[in-house]
């Protein structure tokens, strides 16, 4: 701590919470009953160029009234306590377990696309209908809509233009032509083919390239900029944050609900849990096995000179992903600085091996040749929230308790986790009723199995699927 200010009180303004424990790279979700204590942050680029965390309210240090709770400090938290702040005079307060946007949020690849969990819009009709699918496009622009708003006042180095979708072999082609079509015709959205030519030309120089989808919307942001930008503007609305505060109990008794953590129980009356692929097994009944945390690495090279840049046609700053379903990520950033991220390990024990960075620093050169042997100033993983319908819920799993969450994102979060956190808003302010998708009114799913057999007997065996999973989208991705 650099001040002892008072905690939970008045005049926080000085206090900064520093880590009191390293960064832990083997962190598993799925083996680790919280993600920590007061860890120091993963060593991203994005906390390495943001500037010094905000000022925060310190650890919880003795039991503690509060009206509402939101458990995590990523996205989707901060976003909630400024919109139950901003719409509903709500002063939320919210426990982190360890530094504020630990989590995915200081993470991630920074591109705020126009989507709410994995599926295309095509997928969204094979299992919604078109009515529905519909009102998810409209959920989708409501949601870029909410984000521009909140990052209109924060310096987050915005990479405006679209999203370019990149065909990466000739096979993808033809579906995507048929999704474009969908997007134009029966979504209003105006997407547009391009050829391969034209996108090695005058749009990027991967070399894998076989055309590409270029949607309007889309932007890219600085991951840590935005998350200490949201901190800020919660703290100035009223909201108290609580770093190195790990929820490790969580019991509901009548109306009341009793959090532990190690400084003292903090009493609510709502809770709104925003822990992401960070969550763990134990930290409520309703979430157990309910979540696929899948790990997802990054790196970044050293600045490109001008030759490099010329030499790889990187001609847009715009936010790029590829077709393969394990999809690389990536883009030019505003130094002019590569990012590409991908998959990486399965378990938390096996992500530090250097294979998964050699893996995608390969995938890198087979892109853009003309970097073979550039520095990598920057290399990180993250534990991605994917739901096992590839949709997000922002729901209330039980009618006769104030528990409600936002998660299963899917990696499609930076966008999407501002949108959640509005509707989290709602639900804790009491207007939940009022939201008709199925990613609010359902609960999270299990797997493909009958639920009871599931939450007994299936969780351990999830990432044997997982490994298989893996074999046959690569073989899907390369090779069929
Ligand atoms: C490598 C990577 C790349 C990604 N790239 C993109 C991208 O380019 N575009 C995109 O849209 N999305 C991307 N995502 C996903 C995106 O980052 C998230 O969806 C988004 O940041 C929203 O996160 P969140 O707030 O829901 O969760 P998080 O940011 O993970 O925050 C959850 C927080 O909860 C805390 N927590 C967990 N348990 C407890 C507990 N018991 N007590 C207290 N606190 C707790 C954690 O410490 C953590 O800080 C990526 C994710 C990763 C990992």
């Amino acid at each position: 701590m650099e001040t002892a200010m008072p905690r939970n009180g008045v005049d926080t303004e000085a206090t900064k919470t520093s880590p009191s424990q390293p960064y832990d790279p083997t962190y598993d979700p799925l083996k680790s009953a919280t993600p920590g204590e007061g860890r120091d942050y993963a060593p991203t680029y994005w906390i390495g160029t943001a500037g010094e965390p905000p000022a925060d309210d310190g650890p919880i240090i003795q039991d503690t009234d509060a009206d509402v709770v939101i458990i995590g400090s990523g996205f989707t938290g901060l976003t909630a306590a400024i919109f139950l702040a901003e719409e509903y005079g709500i002063k939320a307060t919210v426990l982190e377990a360890n530094r504020t946007s630990w989590g995915c949020s200081t993470r991630n690849g920074g591109q705020a696309q126009c989507a709410s969990g994995r599926l295309k819009r095509s997928q969204w009709i094979q299992r919604y209908g078109l009515d529905t699918a519909l009102k998810l496009h409209r959920e989708c622009l409501d949601g870029m809509a909410t984000f521009k708003a909140l990052i209109k006042d924060i310096d987050c180095e915005p990479q405006p233009g679209g999203h370019l979708y990149v065909a990466h072999r000739d096979k993808v082609m033809p579906t995507l032509e048929k999704e474009a079509k969908l997007l134009r015709e029966t979504f209003d959205y105006d997407v547009q083919i391009i050829d391969a030519d034209t996108v090695k030309r005058e749009w990027i120089g991967d070399l894998e390239a076989a055309g590409a989808m270029h949607e309007p919307e889309g932007i890219g942001i600085h991951a840590g900029k935005l998350a200490f930008g949201y901190h800020r503007k919660a703290r100035a609305l009223g909201v108290k944050i609580h770093p190195a505060s790990p929820v490790q109990g969580f019991e509901t008794h009548g109306d009341v609900h009793y959090l532990q953590t190690p400084g003292g129980v903090v009493k609510a009356r709502a809770v709104g849990i925003a822990t992401g692929g960070y969550t763990s097994q134990s930290l409520h009944r309703e979430l157990k096995n309910r979540l696929l945390p899948i790990l997802s690495n990054s790196i970044v090279t050293r600045q490109l000179t001008n030759d490099e840049v010329e030499a790889c046609s990187l001609r847009t700053r715009q936010v790029i992903t590829d077709t393969r379903i394990l999809r690389h990520y990536y883009r030019l950033l505003p130094d002019n600085r590569l990012q590409i991220g991908s998959r990486s390990a399965i378990t938390g024990r096996d992500a530090p091996q250097k294979k998964y960075e050699t893996m995608l620093i390969g995938d890198m050169h087979r892109k853009f040749p003309a970097l073979k042997g550039i520095d990598i100033d920057y290399s990180w993983w993250g534990w991605v929230d994917v739901s096992h319908d590839m949709m997000p819920r922002i729901h209330q799993p039980d009618a006769k308790e104030t528990v409600y969450y936002a998660l299963g994102y899917g990696g499609n979060g930076v966008m999407y986790s501002a949108q959640a956190g509005r509707r989290l808003a709602q639900w804790i302010a009491g207007h939940g009723h009022e939201l008709d998708l199925p990613i609010f009114t359902s609960k999270m799913p299990f797997p493909n199995l009958r639920e009871k057999v599931e939450s007994q007997a299936f969780a351990p065996f999830r990432r044997f699927g997982q490994r298989f999973l893996y074999r046959w989208y690569y073989l899907k991705d390369e090779v069929i």
